[in-house]
């Protein structure tokens, strides 16, 4: 068994700008077992993260490359436009996730995890995001 390495966040972050390894009063390392060997994280790291009331935190977790179907089940109606786009992504390609809306069409633009793989997403309903903002290392 491995160790999760996630930052989670803890019960009194006192500031939502505050990023992983940055401050130890907002994030604390999780050293549970990590319960699938697929994942980096324990489920109960994912699940607190992408139920975070702060939006990039949501959407990081959901631009990584192989989220699991549980947490790309619960941002695909997240009420920021870019954490549901990304999940609904993640959805479509997945058959034991179904998606609540159609199958995307193909069009031609980027994957939000730059995985290399030939694959069609479809970002333009949901805006461009230019608000990166360099987060490093969880
Ligand atoms: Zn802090
Ligand atoms: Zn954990």
């Amino acid at each position: 068994m491995s160790e999760c390495q996630s930052w989670r966040l803890s019960d009194s972050p006192h500031d939502e700008l505050h990023q992983p390894g940055e401050c130890a009063v907002c994030w604390v390392e999780c050293h549970n077992e990590v319960e699938d060997p697929r994942y980096p994280r324990c489920r109960s790291c994912y699940e607190s993260l992408a139920s975070s009331p702060v939006g990039w935190v949501r959407r990081l977790l959901i631009n990584e490359e192989n989220p699991p179907d549980y947490v790309v089940a619960a941002l695909v109606d997240d009420g920021n436009f870019a954490v549901a786009g990304t999940a609904r992504w993640h959805a479509a390609r997945r058959p034991s996730l179904s998606p609540h809306h159609r199958p995307d069409p193909p069009s031609v633009s980027s994957t939000p995890t730059g995985t290399g793989a030939t694959s069609v997403v479809e970002t333009d309903e949901y805006g461009d995001e230019s608000d990166d903002d360099g987060v490093g290392q969880w």
